[in-house]
């Protein structure tokens, strides 16, 4: 099932022929319309077999070109992340010609993750807002993983039980000194969407496929299967430290092909069975 937050953050499934139904009346009508997403994954396993039905539904409620698709779990309450979890990427980070020229650069290995401000979330709606002319910010092409269940010390045999779904995610960065945490939470510097594919739907996490563009030029092509930590074990890492909650997102590593996004670009994301997002890129200081 693909799970849409659209419009005045209403809920909606996505339905044969890019149609969506509203599905925004199984959750409580007292939450504040953000924490919509949170609540139909916390209550999943009453809600499930209600989604199912609506999104088999042979009549969408709306036309997804119609509606405003906006990020499609606008308020996690963690996002955590992988830094250099991919080999070749890795390599492109250090060394003599490397984005931190001469820098020793380690893995996920020594590195283990980093958090990532939940306000940095956007989603189709939305731009990628660069705050400084003269730092060079880059796209890092990534899946993020939602998680269904409340996870604290999940080992990693158990690890997929707690994988609500997936979605196309960008971990958006300004390259310099300062610790990831800041430099990658930014506003804006985690896209997202255009919607939550859930876990069955998947039938291989360990080679999810994707791609990235800018301006129609192809910068970075992977799959999972060259992750250094796999996503159970990233699952496992994370929550032996932290306690993660239904909707919370992990943002899985990058491969290699890093590079600067400018005002005026448009960076499309495409992961194989999940979607396609795409975001135009600006100025901070043209955005409304
Ligand atoms: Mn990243």
């Amino acid at each position: 099932m693909r799970l849409y937050v659209f419009d005045d953050f209403r809920l909606g499934v996505g339905v044969k022929g890019d149609g969506i139904v509203d599905i925004t009346a199984l959750v409580s009508c007292d939450l504040a319309p953000e924490n919509r997403m949170t609540a139909l994954i916390t209550e999943w396993d009453h809600l499930e077999e209600a989604v199912r039905r609506a999104a088999g539904e042979l009549h969408a409620d709306h036309a997804l070109s119609e509606v405003t698709v906006r990020a499609p779990q606008p308020f996690p309450r963690t996002i955590v992340a992988a830094p250099v979890n991919y080999l070749r990427h890795q390599a492109e980070m250090g060394g003599a010609g490397g984005v931190y020229a001469d820098a020793n650069i380690k893995t996920i290995e020594t590195y283990a993750g980093f958090v990532k401000a939940a306000s940095s979330i956007v989603g189709p709606d939305g731009a990628i807002e660069l705050p400084y002319a003269d730092r060079r910010v880059d796209h890092e092409a990534e899946v993020g993983v939602v998680i269904g269940r409340r996870a604290s010390r999940v080992p990693r045999a158990e690890a997929l039980e707690y994988v609500f779904g997936y979605v196309p995610l960008l971990d958006i960065t300004i390259r310099g000194e300062e610790d990831r945490s800041i430099r990658k939470s930014y506003d804006t510097f985690t896209p997202i969407g255009p919607a939550i594919v859930t876990a069955e739907e998947i039938a291989d996490h360990t080679d999810i496929a994707f791609r990235l563009s800018v301006n129609g030029e192809q910068r970075q092509t992977s799959t999972t299967r060259h992750l250094i930590y796999d996503i159970p074990r990233l699952i496992e890492l994370y929550t032996e430290a932290m306690t993660l909650q239904p909707g919370d997102i992990i943002a899985t590593g990058t491969p290699e092909g890093v590079g600067p996004i400018r005002p005026g670009d448009t960076v499309v994301l495409t992961v194989d069975g999940i979607g396609q997002l795409t975001m135009p890129v600006i100025d901070r200081t043209d955005a409304r």
